[in-house]
């Protein structure tokens, strides 16, 4: 399969339309970018780890039975997906607090949560993508009421397998953030990508930060972290 025209190109992937309608190549590149936009870089090799990380993460959630867009791995920064519309929404699943969450209501980072919170926002990045809760989400007619039950059983199935996952690499699932999207028979699948652009992943023995808060702060060795994670999930996963 081939890449036919650029339809989309985001802050850190391009996406291509190919000869197939229903079939789009996800193209992954090295840019980073930050607090909306405002924070902009790159990470050497980080399309490469995500595009293959994100795979062989959505190949064992759809053994999960949680249906994704992956269809196959083409090259070290190509996949090909299936065409979806996009949910205009952020999900957001936390089993500490960190980030945002540790600022709004004032929790230190790392707290432990008694269970999982999930929240959304708005998928818009001209207001900053802000917080919003299920009634704003039928009002605005962003999803259905069948379709916002559905997301929320995925996302917490979802964080129960990353959870398992990243605790066999010595690694705590601290948050993270999922995107949904509807094929044409309406159904919804997991979309995006799962990556640590997406996820705050922290060393379980040494609390160190091996995700993109070390490029959102600064603590430098962003690629090393970046490096380290794919290494650990492959000693663990590799098929
Ligand atoms: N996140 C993301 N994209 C966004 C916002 C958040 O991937 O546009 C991820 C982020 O990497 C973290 C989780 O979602 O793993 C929760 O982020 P938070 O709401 O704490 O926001 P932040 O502190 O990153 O602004």
């Amino acid at each position: 399969m081939e890449k036919e025209k650029l339809l989309y190109e985001g802050k850190a992937k391009r996406v291509y339309e190919t000869e197939d309608p229903g079939l789009l190549i996800v193209s992954y590149k090295d840019d980073a970018t930050a607090f909306n936009g405002l924070k902009k870089g790159s990470i050497s090799g980080k399309g490469v780890i995500n595009n293959h990380m994100s795979n062989l993460l959505m190949k064992r959630l759809e053994k999960r039975g949680i249906p994704t867009h992956f269809v196959k791995e083409l090259s070290s920064r190509d996949t090909l997906v299936k065409r979806v519309s996009i949910v205009p929404l952020e999900v957001i699943v936390r089993n500490r607090a960190a980030g945002s969450f540790s600022q709004r209501y004032g929790v230190e980072e790392g707290f432990l949560f008694q269970s999982p919170t999930l929240e959304f926002s708005y998928k818009n990045d001209a207001l900053g993508d802000p917080l919003l809760n299920t009634s704003h989400a039928l009002a605005l007619g962003l999803a259905t009421g069948v379709e916002l039950e559905t997301i929320k059983r995925y996302s917490l199935a979802v964080n129960q397998e990353l959870k398992a996952i990243w605790e066999k690499c010595g690694i705590t699932l601290v948050d993270f953030k999922l995107e949904f999207g509807r094929d044409p028979q309406g159904s919804v699948l997991l979309a995006d990508e799962i990556s640590p652009d997406t996820c705050r992943l922290w060393d379980t023995s040494t609390g160190e930060k091996l995700d993109k808060d070390r490029f959102r702060r600064d603590l430098g060795k962003v690629e090393e972290a970046y490096e380290e994670v794919m290494k650990r999930l492959e000693t663990e996963y590799s098929e």
